[in-house]
């Protein structure tokens, strides 16, 4: 405790003895101990945090953190190690997500509209190609995800991210493979 009370600036006499820094006074009335201070004056007592709290302002534990501090004890390292928030990143991963799947849904969109013209049957009793047959299935059901992302409110895109995240990011898969095998292979200069 004379330590701490020395370090911040008050002036111990041999009598352990020193004016009071919590009521104006001359003459010294606060004693210190080893362990606490008391101030015969206006009645102020406390340990080393309780001193540190008081005569900054500041808590108890910001007070200890202060000593630690100040002293170079470094007693706090762990406990001030800021923690991750997770609500923060389950936040970030949503919008995320959201961005991603109105560029798939919308390219998706696109490519169904295509496979339904290209693709479609020219002869009666042709079978039919796989990429029309998807265009007329799923193109209802694309058609509305693209209204919940575009136009949808923020509830409903969120049932979205907790019901099809997964299914949406199946279709961007399918559509990354499908734009590779489309680039045309590039040849070695000679
Ligand atoms: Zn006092």
């Amino acid at each position: 405790m004379p330590d701490v009370a020395r370090f911040y600036g008050l002036q111990i006499s041999r009598s352990v003895m020193t004016c009071c820094p919590f009521h104006e006074e001359r003459t010294p009335s606060l004693k210190v101990y080893d362990d606490h201070f008391y101030c015969f004056g206006c009645g102020a007592t406390g340990d080393c945090t309780g001193f540190v709290a008081k005569l900054f302002g500041i808590s108890q534990f910001e007070a200890a953190k202060k000593i630690s501090y100040d002293f170079g004890l470094n007693l706090f390292n762990r406990e001030i190690a800021v923690p991750v928030n997770k609500g923060l990143q389950a936040e970030n991963d949503y919008r995320m997500w959201l961005r991603k799947a109105s560029v798939t849904i919308s390219e998706y969109l696109t490519r169904l509209a295509k496979w339904g013209k290209i693709y479609a049957p020219r002869n009666f009793g042709e079978q039919p190609n796989p990429l029309f047959v998807e265009s007329l299935t799923k193109r209802d059901y694309i058609e509305y995800l693209s209204e919940v992302l575009t136009y949808g409110s923020d509830k409903e895109k969120r049932q979205l991210y907790s019901s099809c995240r997964e299914d949406i990011m199946k279709i961007r898969e399918r559509l990354d493979k499908l734009a590779a095998a489309e680039r045309p292979v590039k040849r070695k200069a000679i």
